[in-house]
């Protein structure tokens, strides 16, 4: 069986202060959360401190960036055995804000994830089309750009831990998620793909998240859809209460 994921992406919220305030209420509420998988990825600046606060906790801790070079004349990125040191499991890779904003290329976002397993990190690799793509009938051919160039230098051994998120460029942050119909369409697609590359089997094991626009009311319809895995969470991963609902509802599907 996968296990589902819940994961929540940060972007540039919370100051080190908030990011403790934050991990001590989720400890207090996690009652049980056994069946997920439940992944927090703050600004760098909170990672140290997070780290000590979730030690022997199931929580497990994930970056939102990294430089595919393990060190070097980089000013002001952050390298794949520095997050490694203080306590990533995780990294996301090629988020839509990174390629939009940030000018990311796939072939970048190759190197980051190869980088990554070099370290012991598991990326989370995102891939998603804009709304004009995904108007002009692209969405397939820009979803297999950016698995095929991510996954370029990834080999069979780490094929398999691999998280993948399909997270359409158009509903990130902007309330309108996707249908669960759409989002299984295309996690559907990129199962094929990874078949193609790694084999059935892997292709079976490897777990696919959803994000856009997720919230405590529609996270259910995404994640009982068999193909989901689970769902990578921007805004609503702020509240430590709407973090642990939308995973208390993954965890419903299991249970
Ligand atoms: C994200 O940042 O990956 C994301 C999905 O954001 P939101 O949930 O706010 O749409």
């Amino acid at each position: 069986m996968r296990v589902p994921i819940t994961a929540g992406n940060w972007k540039m919220y919370k100051t080190v202060g908030e990011a403790s305030a934050f991990a001590e209420a989720l400890l207090n509420d996690s009652a049980s959360l056994a069946e997920v998988e439940l992944i927090v990825c703050p600004p760098f600046t909170s990672l140290p401190a997070l780290s000590k606060i979730f030690e022997g906790t199931p929580v497990v801790l994930g970056a939102q960036n990294m430089h595919w070079e393990t060190e070097g004349a980089y000013t002001g990125e952050i390298s794949a055995r520095m997050l490694k040191e203080v306590g990533c499991g995780y990294v996301i890779l090629g988020h839509s804000e990174r390629r939009h904003i940030f000018r990311e290329t796939s072939e970048e976002v190759g190197k980051k994830v190869e980088t990554a397993f070099g370290n012991d990190l598991i990326p989370i690799l995102c891939v998603g089309e804009t709304i004009e793509e995904r108007e002009q009938g692209n969405t397939e051919s820009v979803v297999h750009e950016q698995l095929a160039k991510g996954i370029e230098g990834v080999d069979s051994n780490n094929a398999v831990k691999l998280v993948i998120a399909y997270e359409p460029v158009w509903a990130i942050g902007t309330g309108k998620a996707a249908t669960p119909n759409d989002a299984s369409d295309v996690i559907a697609f990129i199962r094929n793909l990874y078949a193609d590359r790694f084999g059935k089997p892997v292709s079976e094991s490897v777990r696919i998240l959803y994000g856009g626009s997720v919230k405590t009311n529609n996270v259910y319809e995404f994640v009982k859809d068999e193909s989901i895995d689970g769902t990578l969470v921007g805004g609503a991963s702020l509240d430590p209460a709407s973090f642990l609902q939308i995973a208390g509802e993954t965890r419903r599907v299991y249970s």
